[in-house]
């Protein structure tokens, strides 16, 4: 079966139709024990008329944690659509302690245009927690907070690289929080970069109210991956199970991924020409400091300019648009992290990343 269609195709049309519209999530307005399909109002377009978001809650019939889910904060980054489809198909309501929040599409107008930013412009994960009575993205980014992921006890959030580019499978969270490096940990993605979350982001408003938060960044934009997808999906379900939210047999895939690299920052390599640029580490690909990472050429084919590590590092995610001007973003090198900062790491999150130890309990099956 292609796990990306729907079973109920045959009445999809009528399930979007019909589904409820309500002003904010009201979590003990909705039946324990079953999905609920909402669309939630954010603000007004420019004849009166709502724009909405997506939102599906499965809650449980066992009271617990609320746990939040974000996709498509940008709007042509749509990995964590699939994502959330899959993961809820997978959800037994009999047995889900707490309430599973999905907001499927975050940036709605943003989606529909196919595009990263809001309908001014504006990046929304540069301006959260917004303002009540701020330009129309601040309204729209205050009331996502407001209306719905202020009630959330945990968030991960979804997203991939930008336009131009393609990512890893890799986590950013602030690996000194116990809780927040045990979900990073979970998620056992390619990478992951240690990074305290800025103010700006959704991250770093749930961080700043205390909830446990992290960044996926499932590999690349405007496309369904079956692989990532399917990781994310796991790595989520053993998040769940950590939090007592599912009984799951999902364990640790100590045999099935390799254990995810660990990066203490990570940052651009930027253009100091302006040309046609080739990266030539690929994705996740690890360098020494002085190995060639990129070449620039002129219109004319003459190499203008080449690149070399200015450090040991990883290649989290490049650009592949060739034309580059005077401070285009060439590569995202991960600096790794050592001995002493992994092993910092392991005391925090109590888990070896070789596997060899784990404090979180993982049952087999
Ligand atoms: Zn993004």
């Amino acid at each position: 079966m292609n796990e990306f269609i729907q079973p109920n195709i045959t009445n999809g049309y009528e399930n979007v139709k019909h589904v409820k519209r309500v002003d904010s999530l009201e979590i003990e307005s909705l039946p324990q024990g079953q999905f609920s399909r909402l669309f939630i109002e954010i603000v007004e377009n420019g004849i009166g008329r709502p724009i909405q978001v997506p939102v599906v809650v499965a809650r449980g019939k066992k009271d617990g944690p609320l746990f939040g889910i974000t996709a498509a904060l940008h709007g042509n980054e749509l990995n964590g659509i699939p994502v959330i489809h899959q993961l809820l198909q997978k959800i037994n309501l009999k047995t889900l302690r707490g309430t599973i929040v999905c907001l499927v599409a975050a940036n709605m107008p943003g989606l529909l245009e196919e595009k990263r930013e809001f309908t001014d412009g504006q990046d929304l994960n540069h301006i959260f927690p917004g303002k009540p009575n701020g330009k129309i993205s601040q309204v729209y980014a205050y009331n996502l907070v407001d209306r719905i992921t202020q009630h959330f006890d945990f968030l991960v959030d979804l997203h991939t690289a930008s336009e131009g580019r393609v990512n890893s499978l890799y986590v950013r969270a602030d690996l000194k929080q116990e809780m927040t490096a045990q979900m990073a940990y979970l998620l056992r993605p390619q990478i992951i970069v240690h990074n305290p979350p800025s103010d700006y982001t959704l991250r770093g408003t749930a961080a700043e109210a205390g909830t446990p938060a992290i960044t996926v960044e499932i590999c690349d934009p405007a496309k369904f991956q079956r692989d990532p997808i399917a990781r994310t999906v796991k790595g989520i379900r053993r998040i769940l199970n950590h939090v007592g939210m599912i009984p799951s047999k999902a364990t640790l895939p100590k045999t099935v991924t390799k254990p995810p690299i660990l990066c203490k920052k990570s940052y651009w390599i930027l253009t100091e020409r302006g040309g046609m640029m080739r990266c030539i580490p690929k994705i996740a690909d690890r360098f020494n400091q002085g190995d060639l990472i990129a070449t620039q050429v002129n219109i004319f084919g003459d190499t203008i300019k080449e690149y070399r590590a200015p450090e040991d590092g990883i290649a989290i995610g490049h650009c592949i648009n060739p034309i580059g001007q005077t401070g285009a973003r060439i590569l995202h090198l991960g600096v790794l992290m050592d001995e002493a900062e992994r092993a910092k790491f392991e005391s925090i999150s109590g888990c070896s990343l070789d596997g060899t130890f784990c404090k979180i309990e993982t049952p087999e099956g």
